[in-house]
């Protein structure tokens, strides 16, 4: 078979997923993760539907992640006083399956790493392609060959910059502003969460670890800000200023956040692409399509996209050309489904006017008592589920 030897960039979910089913073909996988150590920390991703059920069976990591499961129930609007005025039902949020993404992330690592080289704190420099490979040079290590190089490194893919261009032609920011860490659940939630909704803000805790602690969770109205992905100080310090005095239990979650271990900041935005491919270099997962991180589809499309991208590549014993433009066939439809249940969620999350808010808030009050209350939820099952899988063989024998 051609082209085995294949590097990965980003070790969250892509990254992992897909080196778990290019080493079942006979490739060899190595990731690469800037992080020093595999990251932690994010809220809980969502699983719906047979497609994303049976590549997790598939994988033999189902069991696993059902044990793991947040079993989070339905989720309660309340007013600055902390009293619910509204209870929205679980299978809007949860899916089948939902899962801390760093309790997701450990498991897709314990489940690699016996067959695939990490490298933690390193990252690529440069590309270098000809016909025969790509010369790939790292931050830290020395250059290395390599006959293909996939991007799963997330939305601000670096991957995807160095070899399609700068991040601006392909990210689209929703307009908002997201922040989540671990935090104690002082509220003592059982299996629930508390959202508190004002003009262009929310803020809310969710039980986490069977109630054991707690996330927190902050999102904010914003034009895009062009701040430094790293400075933490500063995304805190914008926090503060959008959530100081807000109501509700802000303040008090403000303070806990300057000691969380696992603070997560981002902007909300989606990837926009023609191509996910260009020589020898292919995106998988928010580098190429993320939908958005309030679409509640990305770890699932993820997944899937690993699932495909590795068994195109088995399919064409290796040839590149041939299986990248099969995975871009197979997956273009069904990511630009996914990526609609991102449209608008950000608007509806944290709408701009104080109106607009209190509309919303009347909104979800009545929603049980709508004959429409679970069409959202149908309509993400059906999207998640709107892909036949093909049963790739496995070709190679090791
Ligand atoms: C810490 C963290 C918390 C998250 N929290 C949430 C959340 O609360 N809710 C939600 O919906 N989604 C969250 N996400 C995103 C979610 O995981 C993805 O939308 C989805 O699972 C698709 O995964 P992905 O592997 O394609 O991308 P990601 O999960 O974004 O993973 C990208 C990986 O690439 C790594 N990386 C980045 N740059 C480089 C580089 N230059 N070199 C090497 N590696 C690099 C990152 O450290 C990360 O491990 C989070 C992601 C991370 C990393």
């Amino acid at each position: 078979m051609k082209n085995r030897n294949v590097l990965i960039s980003g070790a969250s979910v892509a990254g992992p997923a897909l080196a778990h089913w290019l080493h079942h073909y006979g490739f060899d996988p190595v990731i690469v993760e800037r992080a020093p150590a595999l990251r932690d920390g994010g809220y809980a991703v969502d699983f719906r539907g047979e497609a994303h059920l049976s590549i997790l069976r598939r994988m033999g990591i189902l069991p696993e992640l059902e044990a793991a499961r947040t079993g989070v129930g339905s989720m309660s609007y309340v007013n600055s006083a902390g009293k619910p005025v509204a209870k929205l039902p679980a299978d809007l949020f949860a899916g089948d399956l939902e899962i801390l993404r760093g309790d997701l992330a450990r498991i897709l690592y314990d489940a690699t790493k016996g067959f695939t080289e990490y490298v933690f704190g390193d990252s690529v420099t440069s590309l270098a392609e000809d016909d025969h490979g790509v010369t790939v040079g790292f931050e830290r290590g020395a250059p290395r060959r390599f006959d293909l190089v996939i991007g799963a490194d997330g939305l601000h893919s670096n991957t995807r910059r160095l070899a399609f261009g700068p991040e601006e032609q392909f990210v689209r920011h929703l307009g908002v502003y997201c922040a989540i860490f671990t935090t104690a659940n002082h509220l003592g939630l059982d299996h629930t969460g508390h959202a508190y909704r004002t003009a262009g803000r929310l803020a809310a805790m969710y039980s986490a670890r069977h109630n054991a602690e707690a996330k927190a969770a902050f999102y904010f109205g914003s034009p895009e800000l062009g701040l430094d992905r790293r400075d933490v100080v500063r995304q805190q310090a914008l926090l503060a200023e959008h959530f100081t005095g807000n109501g509700w239990e802000s303040d008090r979650l403000l303070d806990a956040m300057r000691y969380a271990s696992d603070f997560y900041f981002d902007s909300v935005g989606q990837v926009r692409m023609d191509a996910w491919t260009r020589g020898r270099v292919a995106l998988v997962g928010d580098a190429a399509y993320c939908p958005s991180s309030l679409s509640g589809m990305g770890s699932g499309l993820a997944l899937v996209g690993a699932y495909v991208l590795a068994g195109e590549l088995a399919a064409a014993d290796g040839d590149h050309r041939a299986a990248f433009d099969r995975y871009q066939e197979r997956m273009g439809a069904y990511a630009a489904g996914c990526q609609k249940m991102g449209d608008g969620v950000a608007r509806l999350m944290v709408p701009g006017s104080r109106l607009a808010a209190s509309f919303l808030n009347r909104y979800y009050k009545l929603m049980p008592y709508l004959p429409g209350k679970n069409m959202a939820a149908r309509i993400a099952r059906r999207t998640a589920e709107n892909i036949t899988l093909p049963d790739y063989p496995s070709l190679v024998v090791r």
